[in-house]
C-alpha cells in the first residue's frame, strides 16, 4: 500500500510573525521556514506504517514555490520514499491544493493519505477535508490513534470531550492531531541519504487543475496589545474588580 503524505513549508514555529505595514499580509521575507508540525507527525507516521509492514511506499507532496523542495528533503530524510513537487509562485489557498492533490491521488493511487489537521500559518484546517470530498474518499480528521488492518482502518480521534473511534474502508484521509506520535530526530546520515532520493517536480497546468484564489485577503493586522496587570492587595479586592471592573463574575 502506497502512503501519501501532503507536507506544506510554513513559518517556523518558533518564529514571531510580524504583520507588514500595509496589513496586506504577514512578512515572511527572510523568515525561518519549516516543515508544518502536524505534517512531520503524518510522515512518522506513514514511516512507522512501512517499518511495520503495512505500507510498501511513502511518498511525500509540497505544492508551492521552489524551495519546498527543501520541506520535501526533510521528509525524505525522516523517511518518505521519494518526493513530487507541485510548483508554482501562486498563492495557493486550500481548495487550489486539494484539487492539486486530488491530481496526484488519481496519479499514484494511495491506499491511505495522511495530511495534517492543519497548516499552523493559515490555521485553514480544510485542505485533508476537501481533498476527502473530491476525491470521494472516507476520512477521520484529528487522528491521535491509526491501526491498519486489512483493507480496515480504525482510527481513534479526539473531539470535545472525549475520544471517538471510526473504522474506515480504504482508501481514506486520514489528517493527524498532536498526540499522534512524537516525530523522530533527522539525522545527518539520513539526511545525506535523501539527497538522493527521487523527486519528481509538476506545475499545476501539467495536472490540468486552476489554482486561481477564490478568496481575497482584505486585510490582516495585529492583535490589540494588551494591558499592563495590577497586583491586588486581597481576595475581596479582586473579587470586586472581577465583578464591578471586568464584570466576568
Ligand atoms: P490547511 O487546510 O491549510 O490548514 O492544511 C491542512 C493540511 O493540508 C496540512 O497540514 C498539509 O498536510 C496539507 N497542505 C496544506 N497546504 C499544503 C501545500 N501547499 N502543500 C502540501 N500540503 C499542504
Amino acid at each position: 500500500m502506497k502512503v501519501l503524505v501532503p507536507v506544506k513549508r510554513v513559518v517556523d514555529y518558533n518564529v514571531k510573525v510580524r504583520v507588514k505595514s500595509d496589513g496586506t499580509g504577514v512578512d515572511i521575507a527572510n523568515v525561518k521556514m519549516s516543515m508544518n508540525p502536524f505534517d512531520e507527525i503524518a510522515v512518522e507516521e506513514a514511516v512507522r506504517l512501512k517499518e511495520k509492514g503495512v505500507a510498501t511506499e511513502v511518498i511525500a507532496v509540497s505544492c508551492g514555490v521552489a524551495a519546498c523542495q527543501e520541506t520535501l528533503r526533510t521528509a525524505m530524510a525522516i523517511g518518505a520514499d521519494r518526493g513530487i513537487l507541485v510548483e508554482t509562485d501562486a498563492e495557493l489557498q486550500p481548495l487550489a491544493v486539494a484539487k492539486l492533490l486530488k491530481a496526484i491521488v488519481d496519479k499514484e493511487q494511495p491506499g491511505l493519505i495522511i495530511a495534517g489537521k492543519q497548516a499552523i500559518d493559515d490555521d485553514a484546517n480544510q485542505t485533508g477535508q476537501m481533498l476527502a470530498a473530491l476525491a470521494d474518499l472516507p476520512q477521520a480528521t484529528f487522528a491521535s490513534k491509526v491501526e491498519v488492518t486489512g483493507d480496515k482502518l480504525r482510527v481513534t480521534r479526539e473531539i470535545d470531550g472525549g475520544l471517538e473511534v471510526l473504522e474506515l474502508t480504504l482508501p481514506a484521509v486520514i489528517t493527524t492531531d498532536l498526540r499522534l506520535n512524537e516525530p523522530r530526530y533527522v539525522t545527518l546520515p539520513n539526511i545525506i541519504k535523501a539527497k538522493k532520493k527521487q523527486l519528481d517536480t509538476f506545475k499545476p497546468e501539467d495536472l490540468g487543475v486552476d489554482v486561481t484564489p477564490r478568496l481575497k485577503t482584505l486585510k490582516v493586522s495585529e492583535p490589540p496589545k494588551r494591558g499592563a496587570g495590577v497586583k491586588v492587595p486581597d481576595v475581596a479586592t479582586l473579587v470586586d474588580k472581577l465583578k464591578n471592573e471586568a464584570k466576568v463574575i
